[in-house]
């Protein structure tokens, strides 16, 4: 796909997400070997990961949605809404929240807490994308594709104001494209 100049570069092609989440998946599949998995995908960010992850799960696999919003922009608000909860009940399950991208690690902490309280059988974490050096709220994840730079990043479902969900690659917002939007 031809990028334009909205996009500064390429930072993980989709041959490398692909092989990655293959890994992940095989990975996921020996750790619950024999055991039902409910995977909780978190909307929009996560949908492309999850339904790419899940054909590479062998075994018995559910999934359900859950959708939040915590980001304007570039900018996280730091304030973390429910949009639309889960239809189908956590208790007892063994569940792995799929998630995009973890920075702050703020929509994280909410998401356990609120998924914890559920009480499921299990609780583990899966996540495309670590910012690792963005923390601020410290979080184990079981399931890491790539550790990245603090660069805001587009592409394979993830979105600035609901554009470039659609690249095939992870590629680097040019930060022109979010001038005067507190990144
Ligand atoms: P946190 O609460 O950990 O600070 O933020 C996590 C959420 O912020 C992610 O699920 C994602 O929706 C959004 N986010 C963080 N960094 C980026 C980024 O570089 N690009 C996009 N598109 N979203 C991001």
């Amino acid at each position: 796909m031809n990028y334009g100049r909205d996009i500064e570069r390429i930072l993980i092609s989709e041959a490398e997400i692909a092989k990655r989440v293959a890994e992940l998946g095989e990975q996921i599949s020996r750790d619950y070997a024999g055991r039902d998995i409910m995977l909780i995908a978190v909307l929009k960010g996560a949908y492309m990961f999850t339904a790419d992850l899940i054909r590479k799960i062998e075994g018995d696999v559910s999934v359900d949605f859950i959708s939040i919003r915590s980001y304007n922009g570039t900018t996280t608000s730091g304030e973390v809404h429910l949009l639309q909860d889960l239809k189908a009940p956590v208790y007892g399950k063994n569940i792995l929240l799929v998630e995009d991208i973890i920075d702050s690690g703020i929509t994280l902490s909410y998401l356990k807490n609120m998924l914890l309280a559920r009480k499921p059988g299990s609780f583990k974490i899966a996540c495309l994308l670590d910012k690792a050096d963005r923390r601020q709220v410290p979080q184990v994840i079981d399931y890491a594709g790539f550790t990245i730079p603090n660069e805001f990043v587009v592409g394979y479902g993830m979105d600035y104001n609901e554009k470039y969900r659609n690249l095939p690659d992870i590629c680097v917002l040019a930060p022109s494209e979010y001038q005067g939007d507190k990144a």
